[in-house]
């Protein structure tokens, strides 16, 4: 299953149509408990397979915790087992995965063309609308051919 199908599986059966889209809601349906962690040293979040935990770094920004979030979910879901984020994560094929599927969790493709295309939204009431920040919003635009 590729990145984005895992995303929109999970969107089908655990988002609530709602925005912006709660990965940590989400992790909690899927029986993952999300904690805040002071011993992260550099890494942005961790998933641990055994215990159902993904720990993320309490002083980054709403929108990177965010993102870490649903990356480690990410993980989770495309069976990669006990995975961590750095900061500067090396771009190798699990750490791409889980950053399509983090992108694609947090920015339904239907739920963006639709306030692209028919609300009009800007692009910083997009990022708003998404809690998501003006990079990973850029990037995601482009990917959709709305930019
Ligand atoms: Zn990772």
């Amino acid at each position: 299953m590729t990145p984005v199908d895992a995303a929109n599986n999970v969107l089908g059966q655990f988002w609530d149509l709602t925005l912006p889209v709660d990965p940590i809601a989400i992790a909690g349906k899927m029986g993952i408990t999300v904690y805040y962690s002071d011993d992260l040293g550099d890494l942005s979040g961790f998933y641990d397979e055994e215990e159902k935990e993904i720990l993320v770094h309490p002083h980054e920004s709403s929108q990177h915790q965010r993102f870490s979030i649903a990356h480690e979910l990410g993980h989770s879901v495309l069976g990669h087992g006990t995975s961590t984020r750095k900061r500067h994560a090396p771009s190798d094929f699990k750490e791409r995965s889980a950053n399509i599927f983090a992108e694609s969790l947090l920015m339904p493709a239907i739920a963006v063309s639709t306030l692209v295309e028919q609300r009009k939204m800007t692009f910083d009431e997009l990022c708003r609308a998404f809690d998501v920040s003006e990079q990973a919003m850029g990037i995601r635009l482009t990917e959709l051919g709305l930019a």
